[in-house]
């Protein structure tokens, strides 16, 4: 297992930390880490309970929140508790200069700018809101449709249902990253590759590039949303792997220079492999597409780690900045022009009936 920093983005002139120091904070950072993990995902369970709306008392005023707790969970906690406690360690490990927090506090490069803004437009639910418009309400109507009437099928047949709660957590992680996988190998097909190319943009990798999603990126709906629905995990144990998914992806787009060993081969994705997925050199085919490298093992997509860092982005030229908007209309009308594309390649190349 390798563990450094990048020696390109290191200036001569800096003094490395004496390998006690670099352990004190790597220990310290991994405490802290754990217990914000540990705090959100308890705040979560606890939001789970909470009634559905909250009222705020406010200068005499009465300022009523619908779906608070669903915002709360799935914003807030992961902007001040998860998103934070990632970034401490990738701080404490690889040091100030090649650290997330630099880049959002200090440098805030274009592609960073867009990280930001996509994070906040997030958290805000904008991002909600323009994909609900984009995939003309779809999205929200499936989602609602599979939890309404998919819900606990499976699961009832299985008794899963009645399995430790770790156990389920670690066995709906495994299924969700298959499904995962395949959305992933389906947004890299020439259809919908214009959308999940906004994710492949950045030109660096920042803790929050994982927020970095097209809103329209409605692959994950069919072959992840559904069958999750179908098998009817219950909403606590979703919530674990949302937040075991929520941090995974933060730190696979850290900048934490490791490939995690045996564990990052078969396991668990690390950020080496990660960033190798986002390689700007698509000159050879694109691999480590899972989660679980298990399934790159299984399907033919687990590529070799090449010595040295890989250079990442993509080929399209993008505006970036803070005003992600112009990025996002473009990607959505190029999906279009694409999908014409392959329809009516698809109707040139399919034999004709002779009358
Ligand atoms: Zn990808
Ligand atoms: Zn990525």
């Amino acid at each position: 297992m390798t563990v450094s920093t990048s020696p390109a983005s290191t200036p001569s002139t800096l003094t490395l930390p004496t390998p006690v120091s670099a352990v004190t904070r790597g220990l310290v950072g991994l405490v802290l880490f754990a217990v914000g993990v540990l705090v959100w995902q308890q705040a979560c369970l606890e939001l789970v309970k909470a009634p559905r709306e909250f009222s705020l008392h406010l200068l005499g005023q009465t300022l009523t929140l619908r779906h608070g707790r669903q915002i709360l969970s799935d914003g807030l906690l992961t902007l001040l508790v998860v998103a934070p406690s990632v970034m401490w360690l990738e701080f404490a490990l690889v040091g100030w200069r090649n650290s997330s927090l630099r880049r959002i506090l200090i440098t805030r490069s274009p592609s960073v700018q867009l990280d930001i803004a996509c994070l906040a437009a997030g958290q805000m639910q904008i991002l909600r809101v323009v994909g609900a418009v984009l995939t003309f309400g779809l999205a929200t109507w499936i989602g609602r449709w599979a939890s309404n009437t998919l819900g606990g099928g499976v699961l009832a047949w299985t008794g899963v249902a009645h399995a430790p709660y770790w156990a389920q957590i670690g066995l709906f992680f495994f299924v969700y990253s298959f499904f995962d996988y395949w959305a992933h190998r389906l947004d890299h097909s020439p259809m919908f590759w214009p959308l999940h190319r906004f994710h492949h943009s950045a030109e660096e990798f920042c803790a929050i590039t994982s927020m970095r999603a097209h809103p329209a990126e409605f692959t994950s709906i069919f072959l992840i949303n559904l069958p999750m629905a179908a098998l009817g995990a219950g909403v606590d144990v979703m919530i674990s792997v949302n937040l075991l998914v929520t941090v995974l992806g933060l730190l696979i787009h850290s900048n934490i220079d490791s490939d995690w060993g045996w564990v990052g081969r078969w396991v668990v994705q690390s950020p080496r492999g990660h960033r190798l997925h986002h390689i700007k050199d698509i000159s050879k085919p694109v691999g480590c597409y899972a989660m679980v490298p298990l399934w790159d093992h299984l399907f033919g997509t687990w590529v070799e780690d090449p010595p040295g860092r890989v250079e990442i982005g993509v080929d399209t030229p993008y505006v970036h900045g803070y005003f992600l908007f112009a990025d996002l209309l473009r990607d959505y009308c190029d999906l279009w022009r694409a999908s014409f594309q392959e329809v009516a390649a698809y109707f040139r190349s399919a034999p004709r009936i002779g009358l």
